[in-house]
């Protein structure tokens, strides 16, 4: 067989760990024998994120608004641990917070969905994909460790010198002050990624802030989603019979329990950290969670959700027997492909990839699988393979599709 021909190479953003072993494994059995893998390389693993002082992440960041995708192996993200682990110049930020910021986009994360994970909320019966605003609010804050009594205040200069200013509080003794921002531009790109994703996947969209008790922050967003969505998107969603819903925070997560899910559900920074680790285990398992960063320019960087899983690596480095789900990297890759194709029109590429995901979902439901979705699987008699079993399995899956 030929192997099928790309025009324009994808961002390949190596990684960490265990998810780096199984980057290897997955390019070395599943895509390299078949495709003439065009990438540009940047490997954003520890080492090399500490060799350049970090310029290799802000370096793949800028590729990706060049070349329009990218695919990225999960990282870890420093702690006061990894500084002495790794014996690090300093502690880098997190390479994810750091491309979120230069691509200003928008992070959808939608889990997949396969015969035998049965939901823990039962009435789940279709998908919620969870879409994350990827830009500032706690992620770009400035903290400042009060020592003791004083006046905190709350300043802005303008260009022409005016000021605004506020009281925070008058402290009588220690505490803790932080500031947060957000800007009117990348607002409107969340919402503009949101409802456009909303059309192109023909779902609805929910939004959800705290915007009774913040009358300023938390209400400019409700109100930037509400002036686009009337300006550019309610023809759109009314003729394709779709609806944009906005409510206070705590009564989404409410009806997000109560719900059958499929539709899209947007989240501020922060709420969608926390509420999409809940919706990936509702569902079963973070390992089976896709996810892509879409910027307001149309780059597109496709990643799993899960993390390096440590852990696991421990065990593989003193040659023990993993069982690691590479399920959520592998549709990293079918995701990055299919968008190539798509952008590229090549029709080939984008079916290989849909071919690939098709051979997944087909070797967990026919009872191979790696030891934690046996955990969460109501197959009789699953076969526990170890992390490289499980891909050569996903590879006859493959094998068996590519010849239907
Ligand atoms: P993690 O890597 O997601 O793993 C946490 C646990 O979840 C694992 O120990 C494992 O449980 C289970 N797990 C996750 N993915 C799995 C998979 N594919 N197959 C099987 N089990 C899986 O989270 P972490 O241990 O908290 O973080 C490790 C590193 O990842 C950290 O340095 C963190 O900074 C980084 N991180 C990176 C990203 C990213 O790049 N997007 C995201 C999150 C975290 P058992 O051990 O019980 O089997
Ligand atoms: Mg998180």
């Amino acid at each position: 067989m030929d192997k099928i021909q790309m025009k324009t190479p994808l961002v390949e953003m190596d990684g960490d760990e265990m998810t780096r072993i199984l980057w290897q494994m997955i390019k070395e059995e599943l895509l390299l024998p078949y495709i003439d893998l065009k990438t540009e390389y940047y490997d954003l693993g520890l080492k090399n994120r500490n060799d350049t002082d970090d310029q290799v992440t802000v370096d793949s960041a800028n590729a990706t608004k060049r070349l329009g995708v990218a695919v990225k192996c999960a990282t870890i993200t420093p702690n006061a641990a990894r500084v002495e682990e790794y014996g690090l110049k300093e502690m880098w930020k997190s390479p994810n917070g750091t491309i979120r910021a230069i691509l200003d986009g928008t992070v959808f994360r939608a889990p997949i969905l396969v015969k035998g994970i049965v939901p823990y909320v039962s009435n789940w019966t279709k998908p919620i994909t969870l879409a994350r605003h990827a830009y500032g609010d706690v992620y770009k804050n400035v903290e400042i460790k009060v020592p003791g009594p004083g006046k905190a205040e709350l300043v802005y200069t303008a260009a022409d010198g005016t000021q605004i200013r506020e009281t925070i509080h008058e402290f009588d003794g220690p505490g803790i002050l932080q500031g947060i921002h957000n800007t009117e531009k990348s607002i409107a790109s969340f919402a503009r990624a949101c409802f456009g994703y909303a059309v192109s996947t023909k779902q609805d969209l929910w939004f959800a802030t705290k915007d009774t008790i913040s009358k300023k922050y938390d209400h400019t967003f409700k109100d930037i989603f509400q002036e686009i969505y009337d300006a550019e998107y309610k023809k759109t969603f009314e003729e394709l019979g779709i609806t944009y819903f906005y409510t206070l925070i705590d009564d989404a997560v409410a009806r997000v329990i109560r719900s059958e899910g499929g539709f899209i559900w947007a989240c501020k920074n922060y709420d969608g950290d926390v509420m999409s680790d809940m919706v990936a285990t509702a569902y079963g398992d973070l390992s089976m969670m896709t996810s892509v960063l879409v910027s307001p320019s149309g780059a597109y960087e496709y990643e799993a959700a899960h993390g390096t899983v440590q852990r696991h690596y421990y065990k593989y480095l003193k040659g023990e027997e993993t069982s690691t789900n590479s399920i959520a990297t592998i549709f990293a890759w079918t995701g990055a492909l299919k968008k190539r194709g798509e952008l590229d029109d090549l029709r080939e590429l984008t079916a290989f990839g849909e071919k690939l995901e098709r051979a997944c979902i087909r070797t967990i439901e026919e009872g191979k699988m790696t030891k934690s979705l046996s955990l969460i699987s109501t197959c009789k008699d699953p076969v526990i393979l170890d992390s490289l079993g499980f891909i050569k399995a996903i590879r006859e899956s493959l094998e068996k599709e590519l010849q239907s």
